[in-house]
């Protein structure tokens, strides 16, 4: 039973959010900063933010050579285009939120290695022309030169340089987000796991299991960005050598359309991907790690990244990326005052920002009036 207390200051809210991942955290600034008299609540069903936002590779990216040029080809230019410019936007709202505060981020410019040739790269100039109006600038410059400066395989064939490509440390950004949110004044609640909800005549009743027992929130309207209703989900496989005693290789890399991934993160080398290697197996929520795709990264951390190194993997982990056949993240209202917010197919770190705005207007703004 609750107290007084509980239920007049703690368990009623103007806005619920559940989830405190990129899009949850973005979505409850927003509300604050679009309804400064809301009280906006978040049910977070981790002791910390447990989805992909703390466990992701931490590029600031907006997409390689390759990426860019199969989405041209099976979105056509303009959905590509837009795709492209929502993620550019989104990094530069993220980067000015959080202005200031650490979030470790380095502008070492971004990479894309080909070990064999791609159709891409008989297209850079058309790749080129279509990103200027994005970026202001050529993105993409052949630069050969940086296989042997980062200390990489001579089996790499091409090697496409761009300045416009940042990385930064994922568990300080969202450190960042929370401060933000709680200078704010949004309120989180952790290990707190949404099991039930209802429509009222006034808004929402949602259920949360906690350790010491079920809580029954009040909100007029809820916002659900728990990155678990995407269309297709695909697991994303990571892993982090110990620190080396010299490491050149500098920034972020894609690989194999986008299928792999890796960064320095200070002396360690981060690698990720291999999803392709199994599409079926690895379209799961599960945060288990497979064999083959361990396998498939670590000879391509030996062979290729390091050739000359061989160091000890210290940190193995898996997340889930939420795809769409457009590319673009789903943001709708799907229910009086309810609105979903996921989907961001790998970039959420560039385009989560944007999201959570989308999704605060559209939960605060019904018919083109705010709710009050
Ligand atoms: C391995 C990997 C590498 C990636 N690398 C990059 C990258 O380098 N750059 C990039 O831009 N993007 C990257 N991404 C994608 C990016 O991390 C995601 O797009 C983004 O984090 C999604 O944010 P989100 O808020 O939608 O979801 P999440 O971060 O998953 O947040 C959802 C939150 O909801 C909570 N939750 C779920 N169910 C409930 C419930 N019932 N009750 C309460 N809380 C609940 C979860 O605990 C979680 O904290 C990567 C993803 C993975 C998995």
């Amino acid at each position: 039973m609750n107290s007084f207390w509980e239920t007049d200051h703690f368990l009623g809210a103007d806005a619920l959010v559940i989830g405190a991942g990129i899009i949850g955290l973005s979505t409850a600034i927003e509300l604050r900063e679009l309804h400064p008299t809301w009280r906006v609540v978040v049910l977070e069903r981790g002791l910390l933010p447990t989805g992909a936002s703390t466990r992701n590779a931490g590029f600031a990216c907006i997409g390689s050579p390759s990426e860019i040029w199969c989405d041209m080809q099976t979105l056509g230019v303009d959905a590509a285009l837009e795709v492209i410019q929502r993620r550019w936007k989104g990094l530069r709202a993220l980067r000015a939120r959080c202005g200031g505060r650490d979030i470790g981020y380095e502008e070492h410019g971004g990479s894309e290695i080909f070990l064999q040739h791609h159709e891409s790269l008989d297209h850079l100039d058309e790749i080129n022309d279509l990103m200027r109006d994005v970026v202001g600038g050529t993105m993409f410059v052949p630069a050969n030169e940086r296989i042997a400066t980062y200390g990489m395989s001579a089996s790499i064939a091409t090697l496409i340089y761009t300045p416009y490509e940042g990385t930064l440390h994922s568990g300080k950004l969202m450190q960042a987000l929370w401060s933000i949110a709680a200078e704010r004044g949004v309120v989180i609640h952790t290990g707190a796991m949404v099991t039930g909800k209802e429509l009222l005549t006034d808004g929402w009743s949602v259920t949360a299991q906690g350790i010491m027992g079920e809580r029954t929130f009040h909100a007029g309207v809820v916002v659900e960005c728990t990155n678990a209703v995407m269309e297709t989900p695909g697991r994303g496989q990571v892993i982090v050598t110990e620190p080396l005693a010299s490491l050149p290789l500098r920034g972020s890399f894609h690989y194999d359309e986008g299928y792999y991934y890796f960064r320095s993160l200070g002396n360690r080398v981060l690698l990720g991907g291999g999803r392709n290697l199994d599409f079926d197996a690895e379209r799961t929520t599960s945060f288990d790690l497979t064999e083959p795709v361990q396998r498939a990264l670590e000879e391509l951390l030996y062979t290729v990244i390091l050739p000359t190194q061989r160091p000890r993997i210290e940190h193995r982990w898996a997340g889930t990326m939420g795809f769409s056949a457009t590319k673009q993240p789903r943001v709708e209202r799907t229910g009086p005052g309810y609105v979903q917010a996921f989907g961001c197919n790998g970039m959420g770190v560039a385009i989560g920002t944007e999201v959570g705005r989308q999704a605060a207007e559209l939960a605060i703004f019904v018919d083109g009036n705010s709710r009050t």
